[in-house]
């Protein structure tokens, strides 16, 4: 890092009272009103949410957590369906082992917390599903505990405004120093500021087009001070094409097992992952068994259903 670089991240560290000050008092008036963020949301729903928000846009996860708590307001409602009844209702919510693993956790939870989301760190980590972002975002929203939480959205509001980057880079230990170097004293404040700097991200500072104009901290933004230079770190692999992959055919094999109330014929399943033999029959099959491995299909008697 260059002399002046450094200079600059240690002004914009010396700012942080006055940033994260800015950034809360933003995110009380401008947040979207997400069901998940009401004071009244238990910490299961919040814990649901944080799982099917991991990989998938907000709008997408809004009716099918609503229609998901309520069904299973509690862990211990979940965890008395079968796996494939969360897989299910998990629709086509992407990544369904996400479905299998909150189910697992919901037993977990049931079993070993009486039927309570843990608060502490490393019990959450210690469930199924949840890894470290998760997990603190769960201490942090459900319990007001105060840690670092660290998503894509904040990672480039701290490239921009601290680092003076056009992106971040990929994620790295470093993401939670800067993010705990921002973060307020107050579990309170702490746990705002760490939502507040993902609706930044999520709504204001985009990736593609940034709105600074309606910035709460753009005086302090190290990159819109440098005039925005074109300077965003190496990007990572592009993620293989959706039309054509295995992961479509998988999409095809679930969504058939989804809207059956029977089990089907691994015939009848192979054959429509194919699309009736127009698509290669070798990847149908790839794709069919990767299901059996991930848990997410189960054969029995010949016939084919969901855990
Ligand atoms: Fe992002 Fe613009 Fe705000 Fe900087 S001023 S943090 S680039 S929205």
């Amino acid at each position: 890092m260059d002399e002046e670089r450094a200079v600059a991240e240690a002004e914009v560290a010396a700012d942080a009272g006055a940033i994260a000050e800015a950034l809360n008092a933003w995110y009380r008036t401008a947040a979207r009103p997400l069901p998940w963020r009401d004071p009244e949301v238990t910490p299961w729903a919040i814990l649901v949410s944080e799982f099917m928000l991991q990989q998938t846009q907000v709008d997408r996860v809004l009716p099918r957590w609503i229609a998901w708590m309520e069904r299973w307001p509690t862990p211990a409602a979940l965890a008395t369906e079968e796996p494939g009844e969360a897989v299910r209702a998990w629709d086509r919510l992407g990544y369904p082992r996400r479905a299998l693993w909150l189910h697992r956790a919901a037993v977990e939870i049931t079993e070993q917390h009486g039927g309570r989301v843990p608060e502490d760190v490393d019990a959450l980590l210690a469930l199924t599903g949840i890894g470290p972002y998760t997990a603190r975002a769960v201490a942090a929203f459900a319990y007001g505990a105060r840690h670092p939480v660290v998503d894509t959205n904040t990672r480039r509001v701290i490239a921009r405004l601290v680092h003076g980057h056009a992106a971040a880079g990929m994620p790295a230990p470093q993401d939670l120093v800067d993010m705990e170097r921002l973060l307020p004293e107050s579990d309170d404040a702490a746990a705002l500021f760490n939502a507040a700097a993902m609706e930044l991200g999520a709504v204001v500072c985009t990736a593609r087009v940034p709105r600074c104009a309606e910035c709460p901290v753009a005086a302090w933004c190290e990159w819109r001070g440098a005039g925005y230079p074109d300077n965003a770190p190496e990007k990572r692999p592009k993620q293989a094409k959706f039309a054509g992959s295995d992961r479509q055919v998988r999409g095809r094999i679930m969504a058939q097992l989804r809207s059956s109330a029977e089990p089907i014929t691994r015939e009848a399943t192979l054959n429509a992952a194919a699309e009736g033999g127009t698509r290669d029959p070798e990847q149908a099959l790839r794709a069919y068994d990767s299901l059996i491995a991930d848990g997410l299909v189960v054969e029995f008697e010949g016939r084919v259903r969901l855990p």
